[in-house]
């Protein structure tokens, strides 16, 4: 009776209030959350999970050693995952990462990949952007993962720090050149030999996942992999 009663809520709330595709803004019907069920066959995915040599692991290859790398759809210019990302990064929609990071984390799981990882780690933002933005977009994928996955996700452990050398009797634009971001494994002991799963929202050249892997792995992680939402050799 009570689940009834909060069905006929939703439905009321739905007839004032409808709920679109982020992808294709047409109407959800019941049932679909964020992204409709067409949306969600058509998307254009990767399928890299059960390719191990794929393009993205490929193009870390040789830069940093992972267990393995993997992303759920392919990024075009213009397509639907550029909708979805853009919905997800700049509109307050913190519930599309999630989404999709739950329906991809059932995908990993039924290859076992859930065997494979201790811990999600995701990529951190800069601290200035979270608090503009309210969240950390690949922590809300992250999020999703873990939920389906039944695997930890961590936005405390990977930080990101902005870095300043001494400064003293420098140009201007020396000190404007010495400012720079880094990462730091803030609680190395909680991925002291742990198989971590580092995720974020869209790789292009990779600088970035290279960087946060190198910090994981020198502050004692047994194995670091890799999980997008999206990957583009286009360039961003
Ligand atoms: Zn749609």
């Amino acid at each position: 009776m009570k689940f009834f009663a909060t069905e006929i809520l939703t439905d009321f709330i739905t007839l004032f209030y409808p709920r679109y595709c982020f992808a294709c803004n047409h109407g959800l019907a019941k049932g679909e959350e964020t992204v409709c069920t067409a949306c969600m066959l058509e998307l254009p995915r990767t399928d890299y999970h059960v390719n191990p040599e794929n393009a993205l692991f490929m193009r870390l290859q040789g830069r940093v050693p992972l267990q393995f790398a993997t992303a759920f759809f392919l990024f075009r210019k213009r397509g639907k995952v550029q909708r979805l990302l853009h919905q997800l990064k700049y509109n307050n929609h913190p519930e599309i990462g999630e989404t999709l990071g739950r329906v991809y984390g059932e995908d990993l799981r039924q290859h076992h990949f859930d065997e494979r990882i201790d811990a999600i780690i995701p990529v951190p933002l800069h601290a200035s952007r979270k608090r503009r933005r309210g969240y950390n977009q690949s922590m809300e994928f992250g999020k999703g993962l873990s939920q389906s996955l039944e695997r930890p996700c961590h936005d405390d452990i990977l930080v990101r720090i902005t870095k300043t050398e001494t400064q003293t009797r420098k140009t201007k634009l020396m000190r404007w050149q010495n400012v720079k971001e880094v990462f730091h494994v803030a609680k190395p002991e909680e991925v002291y030999q742990k198989n971590v799963l580092l995720v974020d929202d869209v790789i292009t050249t990779g600088a970035t996942i290279e960087a946060c892997v190198n910090m994981l792995l020198t502050a004692g992680c047994r194995s670091v992999s890799i999980a997008s939402i999206a990957y583009t050799d286009e360039g961003k």
